[in-house]
């Protein structure tokens, strides 16, 4: 299922580049003026909806924080439920983390252990099915440890969703499950 020539340039026109943030040299993916044009934002589910309808998934797990925003939505349009990937210290019932390195450092994410029902496991019994969704894929790291805490609690991360991949940065090597990249950057 890819996108025709005209609505990967109705989606790509619409996000814009701000260079030199958060900081010199990173061209940032501002996708606050996708989010405001409906016909892009229409457009973006519509084919995620596409993609995913035949997936029999449980779930649309969505990284803080713009992962909420287009997993929420896709949630929603599927009928299954969202699960947030939050960063350290945000949620309140018993946790499960992971760390990731950053340039200096690390940083980490956590979900509710209970999140894709007991163990991960759905009614039937088998690993509950679930798409990770975030906005941009830069060098994997957040991703990875996403994807590695849905395996934690014994579901199954059946493929990550990103909007843009800066392909340059290989970041989906890291990342077990297969990887769906809207736009690929150069
Ligand atoms: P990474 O862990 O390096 O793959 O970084 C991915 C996370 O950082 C995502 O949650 C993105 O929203 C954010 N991010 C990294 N680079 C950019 C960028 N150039 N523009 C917008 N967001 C970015």
């Amino acid at each position: 299922m890819t996108l025709t020539a005209e609505e990967r340039s109705i989606i790509m026109e619409s996000i814009r580049d701000i260079p030199d943030f958060p900081k010199p040299g990173i061209v940032f993916k501002d996708i606050t003026t996708l989010l405001g044009n409906p016909q892009a934002f229409d457009t973006l589910m519509n084919h995620l909806e596409k993609r995913y309808a035949g997936y029999e998934l449980d779930y649309v797990a969505g990284i803080d924080a713009r992962g909420f925003i287009f997993g929420a939505a896709l949630a929603d349009r599927l009928n299954v439920g969202f699960v947030p990937v939050r960063k350290k210290g945000k949620l309140p019932y018993t946790t499960v983390a992971e760390k990731y390195s950053l340039e200096y450092g690390f940083d980490e994410v956590e979900i509710h252990i209970d999140s894709f029902g007991e163990n991960g496991l759905c009614p039937s019994g088998t690993p509950a099915k679930v798409l990770l969704i975030d906005d941009l894929i830069a060098t994997g790291g957040t991703a990875k440890a996403a994807a590695s805490l849905i395996d934690k609690v014994g579901a199954e991360c059946v493929e990550a969703c990103f909007i843009m991949e800066l392909g340059f940065l290989n970041g989906k090597e890291g990342i077990e499950a297969p990887v769906y990249s809207v736009l690929e950057l150069d």
